[in-house]
């Protein structure tokens, strides 16, 4: 349970059901932090405790209703963050975030954002209301604490390079790093993997720009409050950086019909450069992501070569879980058997 900045507490509560023949019950075994969840963690992010905490992770599936048929007991499994059935009309356009059969923000994890009946995935059983629909298993041979983070962060990392990349194939890419921090990274591997002839990655902390270099990236040390207008001229731009500055340069570095997606999540209203956009016709994507249909894209990816433990900054015992969550690095995952 997340109860404010730096107090993370067990609580003991009764397992969840199996009261759907389309629910699953499933049990985490590797579960990651979000940049979320280090931010509110920090003291960084106004959500407010206390609520079940978790919203990135691998789990086994212990039990499934009478109408599942696409996992199985004992089945490893990615859980989407978001809750989405599979059948209304924004799920099967692949909008699983608006998920129309249930409240908007409906999510694992997340407070009352996104609805307390959920649970978290730092947990012992989590129920899934929707398994076929939700549910990604992992092919044979998949490391689980690598694609801890393969529920929400490193999909949010694939919709902001991903399908830019398919349509204009080995395109430059330029991604602006900063707090909080881990999808701007998996942004950055995943297009090297993905065939961008040259990824940029601008930060100004050292450990991640380390991390960017060995995702493949060409790695730039610049200070936010030092970036300039514009860094060059990209076709497929990604602000992870975390301020206006930081945004404003963004996308004034979009190339002539180029696309700029912003991952992060602004509480203020930052002014945009809107001439400059139009001038260019500049394309800017901001929201959540729909996670469930780009999972098994990063799974592909992976399988092409993208190294997403790259990203991870520590692994943990569950039971070390609770104090390593007090000062959270970028990246933590806790794992036990299961
Ligand atoms: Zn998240
Ligand atoms: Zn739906």
């Amino acid at each position: 349970m997340f109860y404010g900045p730096h107090d993370v507490r067990w609580e003991a509560r009764p397992d969840p059901e199996l009261d759907d023949d389309r629910a699953a019950l499933v049990r985490p075994v590797a579960v990651a932090t979000c940049d979320i969840d280090v931010a509110a963690l920090r003291g960084g992010y106004p959500l407010a405790g206390p609520y079940p905490l978790g919203h990135e992770g691998v789990a086994r599936v212990v039990a499934v209703g009478a109408g599942v048929s696409g996992v199985r007991v004992g089945q490893l499994v990615v859980v989407p963050f978001q809750i989405s059935c599979g059948t209304c009309p924004n799920c099967l356009r692949g909008r699983t975030g608006n998920c129309a059969a249930h409240p908007p923000l409906s999510t694992y994890g997340l407070g009352q954002m996104g609805g307390l009946g959920w649970g978290g995935l730092f947990a012992d059983l989590v129920r899934v209301p929707h398994a076929d629909a939700m549910l990604v298993a992992l092919p044979e041979g998949s490391d689980p604490v690598a694609l801890a983070s393969a529920s929400d962060n490193i999909p949010d990392g694939w919709r902001a390079v991903g399908p830019q990349l398919a349509a204009e194939p080995g395109a430059e890419v330029l991604v602006l790093g900063g707090q909080p921090a881990s999808i701007g990274l998996y942004a950055a591997g995943l297009a090297v993997t993905l065939g961008a002839q040259r990824v940029h990655y601008v930060d100004s902390d050292a450990g991640r720009l380390d991390i960017a270099r060995a995702l493949g990236a060409e790695a730039a040390n610049v200070a936010v409050d030092e970036l300039p207008r514009k860094v060059g001229a990209f076709p497929i731009v990604v602000d992870a950086s975390g301020t206006e500055r930081g945004l404003r340069c963004a996308l004034n570095s979009v190339a002539f019909d180029g696309t700029c997606t912003s991952t992060f999540v602004y509480l203020e209203d930052p002014s945009l450069p809107m001439f400059s956009m139009y001038s260019r016709c500049c394309t800017l994507h901001t929201g959540r992501v729909h996670a469930r249909p780009a999972i098994p894209r990063v799974l592909e990816a992976v399988a092409r070569g993208f190294d997403p433990g790259l990203v991870t900054s520590a692994i943990v015992a569950w039971d070390d879980l609770a104090d390593a969550l007090r000062d959270p690095p970028m990246k933590l995952v806790a794992i036990r058997p299961g």
